[in-house]
């Protein structure tokens, strides 16, 4: 048997992301772990998402792994966005978000030009699983297709049940309580903080079009791991019948400070001036406090968050948003904030190094949206977290870190607030005092916050675990890998934990 080492003879990934950054940025790190699990890749992007990671890309280049960034133009003009609003969180009107998704499958037809313009035919699509438009270009060139869920895979296992059992229909009053149904653990929420994907009206068609795309998927990839969620990765692919891969987490292929630093955008601080902030700080001390992408705050609720943060009397890392960053706010922080708080805190105005941030050992705790990528960064450091869910997956991924796994402290949050900022001005307010205890509880918290601390700390070790060669999520993309192979009609093997291929 010979072994081929050539470029052509490795199996070629299109990654298809939705461009958010909760989808991208799991996507750019699968692009590097593909590459380096002897595959090579194409990622679709687009002018500005691609200059927001222009480091990355750099740092792909001068490492010549075999991965190229596509540019596909986005077609904000024909959709009346601003130019160059081409990312989820870029968009300031909630009325953009249905043309924003639509615009997506204008993708299909350069798509569909740029594979087949490849020699040999790339061998497996990855679709985010909020772009089922890539069904019909799978179909059409006869490549395989696999399906990237961005959330946990305890979302996606409850999302397909209560779609299965029809709840999203039958269950009219958003506020009546229901148990979610054929799960291993009880848990009950209602249809406000488990609205689905694409489940509001309108949306029919997208929301259709994804269930297909999952069911017609030739596997899952999920961003989690086994030993995170070994029972719901088993019910959900027993489910569906086919192969789940748990992958992740993807995030830790990140090793060095610089490329933990420069994910999703281009940081508004210099990652070792933060580095060099916390160093001077006690191991767990710290609280860092973040709300993904897309989650917005209006100025009194940003304000009841500092003077918890305040009153917590604990050192801490808050990352406020540009489109945050109102008049109003900067004058509380400059007049007001920053006086009472710079002995022992750290704001980042605008885009934050997160991953930098939440590996560093003073960092004791995390306050966060719920959004999957930023808990499982927590959780694969060893950090627990306060959870304040916000919208869409959120409050199901809280039961999850909450109830389940018990590294989770929760503020207690019954209804979504949404993200453009402009619908969160009905939502309930947060209190400064429940924010103090709830960071209190989860930094001091006696011997109950130290079982739970302790508890993160073992997932954080069992997540490098399963990334680490011979871990469940390595073996599991080399077997991802082998598997498309022999769906396109090749044979491979395994050579030093990397995929060469036979002719
Ligand atoms: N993120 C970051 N800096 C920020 C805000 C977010 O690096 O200032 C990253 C974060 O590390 C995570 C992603 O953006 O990888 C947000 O994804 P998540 O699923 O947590 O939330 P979403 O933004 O989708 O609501």
């Amino acid at each position: 048997m010979v072994c081929l080492g050539e470029e052509e003879a490795k199996p070629h990934f299109v990654l298809v992301p939705l461009v958010a950054q909760g989808h991208m940025i799991p996507m750019v790190d699968m692009a590097r772990l593909l590459a380096e699990h002897g595959a090579r890749v194409s990622l679709i992007t687009t002018p500005v998402n691609a200059a927001r990671i222009q480091p990355i890309i750099d740092r792909v280049s001068r490492s010549n792994l075999p991965i190229r960034f596509v540019e596909l133009r986005f077609p904000c003009k024909e959709i009346g966005i601003p130019d160059g609003c081409e990312n989820v969180d870029l968009l300031t009107d909630q009325e953009t978000f249905k043309p924003f998704f639509d615009a997506m499958s204008s993708f299909q037809s350069p798509l569909e030009d740029y594979i087949l313009a490849q020699d040999p035919n790339p061998t497996c699509i990855i679709s985010d699983g909020c772009n089922p438009w890539t069904m019909e270009v799978a179909r059409k060139l006869g490549i395989p297709r696999f399906v990237f869920h961005g959330p946990s895979c305890f979302y996606v296992l409850c999302d397909y049940n209560i779609m299965r059992h029809n709840l999203y229909k039958l269950i009219v009053d958003q506020l009546e309580p229901f148990l979610v149904p054929d799960l291993p653990v009880r848990v009950e929420v209602n249809k406000l903080q488990a609205p689905g994907f694409f489940n509001q009206s309108g949306w029919e068609k997208l929301c259709d079009d994804c269930i297909e795309a999952e069911k017609t998927a030739d596997a899952i990839l999920i961003n989690t791991f086994d030993d995170l969620e070994h029972p719901f990765i088993e019910q959900y692919a027993k489910s569906l019948g086919k192969k789940v891969w748990p992958i992740g987490p993807l995030c830790l292929y990140n090793k060095d400070v610089d490329s933990k630093a420069t994910r999703g955008n281009i940081a508004a601080i210099d990652q070792h001036r933060v580095i060099t902030w916390l160093d001077t700080k006690e191991a767990n001390s710290v609280i860092y406090v973040s709300f993904g992408s897309l989650a917005r705050h209006q100025p009194l609720q940003i304000i009841e968050i500092g003077s918890g943060l305040e009153a917590s009397k604990k050192p801490f890392i808050w990352v406020i948003k540009e489109a945050e960053m109102v008049p109003e706010v900067e004058k509380w922080i400059k007049e007001e904030f920053e006086e009472k708080t710079k002995e022992r805190g750290l704001i980042v105005k605008g885009w934050s190094p997160q991953l930098a941030i939440l590996s560093h050992a003073a960092v004791g705790g995390l306050v966060t949206h719920c959004g999957w990528n930023s808990m499982l960064e927590s959780i694969s450091n060893g950090v627990p977290l306060v959870t304040w869910p916000h919208f869409a997956d959120q409050f199901l991924n809280e039961k999850l870190v909450v109830d389940v796994l018990r590294v989770g402290v929760s503020l207690g949050v019954k209804s979504p607030c949404y993200f453009t900022g402009v619908d969160s001005s009905t939502a309930e307010v947060v209190k400064s005092e429940d924010i103090e205890e709830a960071v209190s509880r989860l930094m001091d918290g006696g011997e109950e916050g130290r079982e739970r601390r302790e508890r993160a700390k073992e997932f954080g070790e069992k997540a490098k675990k399963a990334m680490e060669e011979g871990g469940s999520s390595y073996v599991n993309m080399n077997e991802m890998i082998q598997f498309v192979m022999e769906q396109s009609g090749k044979q491979g093997c395994l050579l030093n934990g990397s995929v060469d291929f036979l002719a």
